[in-house]
């Protein structure tokens, strides 16, 4: 069967799903419903099933509302991104094709004027009247290739040009991506960056089949800063902030992933790393931040210190990133309850004393969808 075929029955098949899936959640057949049930019927964004699936296991089913947050979620970020790289790399590389075959074409010209000089040449040996019109004749032609070798050599200038102009245009739009990426006050990775980060450490444990595969997470709560902030004004407070993400910064290493949660929270992304290893993080960070003394850069005045409240939670094997980020939530929250400035881990005793101790001690979620509390 050709390639062609094979793509046709393929399509057809992933797009008699998405039909059918239209049908049975009665959408509007729009091209972004299409388009997500179609992904979802290749099966080729993990990330996009994983939460289909989810949303169909546990929820009362899927309604156009939530096709707009998955679409939102899943597929415009990942399509722009996609498609910007995709045609960026290939103008500058069809750019670079067409100069190669202008230099050769040049290349070809210029031997084809050596061949013509010495054709001329030989024609000076030739006696009479055939002699001068194979000369003039020789002549014409070895203008108008030059000629030729010029305007060659221009268009490639020309080409070059545009070929860096592509270059400086794609850099650009990385720097683009990577803002979008970035916490404008911190310059720490933002939530959005920190789900993709989960993702990805979420598929690499699950693909892995054996036990070693882990990651854990921090999360970071900065504490009594409403207090902070009402005695020292909101740009001091901003301040904080960026010392609190250098601390962080500083106390993280290789591939794990700090991150702004919102407002004054932060989030640490540890892959390959169990529950005693993100203890040993966290606590590094916890003492980074209560050790820094606090000084107002525009008067010297001494503010004091912050402190840093932390949940540290391990992967499962079946913890979604949002379980994950959960139960290292509940963990900050239970670090608050028995006086803040302190670690808890999901294996702490207070975390079961306190924790499991019913409605009042429950924590507020912390969601990707929702706004930090
Ligand atoms: P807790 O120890 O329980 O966490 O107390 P808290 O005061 O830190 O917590 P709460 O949630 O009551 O208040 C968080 C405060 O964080 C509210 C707001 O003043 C401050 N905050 C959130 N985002 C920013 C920001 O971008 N800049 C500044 N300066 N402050 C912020
Ligand atoms: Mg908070
Ligand atoms: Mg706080």
């Amino acid at each position: 069967m050709t390639r062609g075929s094979s793509d046709f029955d393929r399509t057809l098949a992933f797009s008699d799903a998405a039909i059918q899936r239209l049908r049975v959640h009665r959408h509007a057949a729009y091209p972004r419903n299409y388009e997500l049930w179609y992904t979802y019927a290749t099966g080729y964004n993990s990330a996009l099933n994983r939460a289909i699936n989810e949303a169909l296991e546990h929820g009362p089913g899927i309604s156009e509302s939530d096709l707009d947050l998955l679409y939102e979620t899943y597929l415009s970020p990942l399509r722009l991104s996609e498609r910007v790289d995709h045609v960026g790399t290939r103008i500058i590389e069809e750019i670079g094709e067409v100069n190669d075959a202008l230099k050769s074409a040049r290349g070809a010209n210029s031997d084809y004027a050596k061949a013509l000089e010495s054709v001329m040449r030989e024609a000076q040996s030739v006696d009479g009247a055939g002699g001068v019109v194979l000369g003039r004749l020789g002549e014409l032609l070895l203008s108008a290739t030059h000629a030729m070798i010029n305007r060659t050599k221009a268009l490639e200038e020309r080409l070059s040009g545009s070929q860096n102009e592509m270059r400086k245009l794609h850099d650009t739009l990385e720097v683009i991506r990577a803002e979008s990426l970035t916490d404008p006050l911190t310059g720490l990775a933002n939530r959005k960056f920190l789900q993709g980060a989960l993702d990805r450490a979420l598929l690499d444990a699950e693909s892995q089949a054996d036990r070693q595969a882990r990651f854990s997470v921090l999360l970071i709560d900065i504490d009594r800063f409403k207090t902070f902030n009402d005695s020292y004004g909101h740009l001091t407070g901003d301040q904080v902030l960026r010392l609190v993400a250098l601390a962080l910064k500083q106390n993280v290493k290789g591939q794990d992933l700090a991150a702004r949660f919102g407002g004054e929270e932060f989030a640490i992304v540890l892959p390959d790393t169990g529950l005693q290893g993100a203890i040993a993080v966290a606590e590094r960070i916890r003492r980074a931040v209560m050790t820094k003394d606090l000084v107002k850069r525009s008067t010297g005045e001494h503010l004091g210190r912050v402190t840093v409240s932390v949940g540290v939670a391990e992967w499962r094997r079946g913890d979604t990133g949002q379980t994950v980020i959960d139960r290292a939530d509940r963990c900050m929250y239970v670090a608050k309850r028995s006086g803040r400035n302190l670690v808890i881990a999901e294996t702490d005793p207070l975390f079961s004393e306190i924790d499991g101790a019913g409605e009042d001690a429950a924590a507020p979620q912390a969601t990707f969808a929702s706004a930090s509390r």
